[in-house]
């Protein structure tokens, strides 16, 4: 159904903003995606960044020669000071809000320090406010680093129980992702992607290397290699509609899942 402004205009006058007509033509416009050639990377905070130099260096390497073929925002994670700051406030009984400002900070520290390692490359970090200035740094230098953690700081909309904050900084880089109309969404972790169980504690783990949202929420795996929330998020996405996870301590991953390669694990919208 094509809907002209003026008559998406004067179903906004009358009805509800959530009324079923109105939603839907207020989608009928053709899709515009924002920044279609980038590819939005997310480096774990956890699972790559807090391995410090190891994982790091040859990881900086690879997306320094990348971004000569490819345009990247490259996303950070929190990771291990992000969940000590959980357990204190959780014990303080701060509510989900605080916890969500106190996990940007740490994914703010790692986006610096992916920043200061790729400054002689010419890659800037921005902070939240300064993503208006990601096209620039784009057009310039093909790559820019940004904090993971998605701006909802005390907005954060709380989970049904406990007060980690569920949108963390993998929901933080996919709906970047999503909002820009990006090629791609990989998550660089420290698995060879989704298991049929975590492998850290289940050695007869098996592999899987593509599944849908669905096929993963009926196997309950809903919460494992990603926060729950991108799972519903990638489902009624709009442009994103696969996300890869790959292990970034491979050599070459990086690279190779860039170049289109099916390396790690595909999850898939449908
Ligand atoms: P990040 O540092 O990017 O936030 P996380 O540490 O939060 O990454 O998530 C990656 C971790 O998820 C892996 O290191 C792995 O131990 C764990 N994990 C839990 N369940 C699974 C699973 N079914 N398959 C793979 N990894 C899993
Ligand atoms: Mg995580």
């Amino acid at each position: 159904m094509a809907t002209n402004t003026a008559e998406l205009e004067a179903l906004l006058m009358q009805r509800s903003l959530t009324d079923p007509e109105l939603v839907a033509a207020a989608e009928a416009a053709e899709d515009f995606r924002i920044l279609p050639d980038a590819t939005v990377i997310k480096v774990g905070g956890q699972s790559v960044i807090d391995r410090g130099r190891a994982a790091v260096y040859p990881l900086v390497d690879e997306i320094v020669q990348a971004r000569k073929d490819h345009k990247l925002l490259i996303g950070t994670g929190a990771g291990t000071r992000a969940r000590h700051l959980y357990s204190i406030a959780a014990g303080l009984r701060l509510p989900a809000g605080v916890l969500s400002q106190l996990g940007a900070s740490v994914a703010n520290q790692n986006a610096i320090m992916l920043g200061q390692l790729m400054a002689q490359h010419g890659i800037s970090a921005v902070d939240s406010a300064g993503l208006s200035a990601v096209p620039l740094y784009l057009a310039e230098v093909n790559a820019v680093v940004f904090s993971g953690m998605p701006p909802y700081g005390l907005w954060m909309r709380p989970a049904l129980e406990g007060v980690i904050p569920p949108y963390r900084t993998d929901a933080g880089c996919f709906l970047v992702a999503e909002q820009f109309g990006c090629k791609a969404m990989i998550y660089v972790k420290d698995e060879n992607g989704l298991y049929t169980a975590n492998p850290k504690t289940a050695k007869s783990a098996t592999f899987i290397p593509k599944i849908s949202v669905a096929e993963m929420k009926a196997k309950g795996l809903q919460d494992s290699i990603l926060e729950f929330p991108v799972l519903d998020l990638l489902a009624s996405a709009r442009y994103v509609h696969q996300v890869q996870i790959i292990n970034g301590l491979v050599p070459g991953n990086l690279t190779r899942a860039l170049a289109g390669e099916h390396v790690g694990t595909i999850i898939t919208a449908k």
